[in-house]
């Protein structure tokens, strides 16, 4: 992925948006994840994952969701870009236990808060640190 690329923003669909929000009303009170496919630059799917961790603070993509998205990935010409996990009762930037847990800096994470208003964001881990990746909704 180019950086010029992402500073323009991770192109995203709606329906991904939609389905991230959906999954992480559907986990409460636990953490929802999940992983996100990308066709030819566009974020065009969300696997829902399982967390392992069971927790409202934290959360541990399955590794068998994460081989089984890789696997269709594969199958279907697109790519694993980017990992998300929701915030049921936090901000929608990255906790202290996200950095310290990061565990692939090659893949994007979106962020899901359930605070009021409910909201998704990206960041790239750049430097030891979370960046901002704009999210740009397409149809
Ligand atoms: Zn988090």
């Amino acid at each position: 992925m180019g950086a010029a690329m992402i500073a323009e923003g991770i192109r995203t669909r709606q329906t991904v948006i939609d389905a991230m929000l959906a999954h992480a009303r559907a986990a409460l009170p636990e953490e929802c994840c999940g992983l996100l496919l990308d066709c030819d630059g566009v974020i065009d799917e969300a696997i829902a994952a399982t967390n392992v961790r069971h927790s409202p603070t934290r959360f541990e993509i399955d590794p068998r969701d994460h081989v089984a998205a890789i696997r269709k990935a594969r199958a279907t010409g697109r790519t694993v870009r980017a990992a998300y996990h929701s915030h049921p009762a936090g901000p929608p930037g990255p906790s202290a236990t996200d950095a310290a847990e990061m565990g692939d800096p090659s893949l994007l994470y979106f962020i899901v808060s359930l605070q009021d208003p409910a909201a998704v964001h990206a960041f790239r881990w750049e430097g030891g640190n979370f960046s901002a990746v704009p999210i740009v909704p397409v149809p």
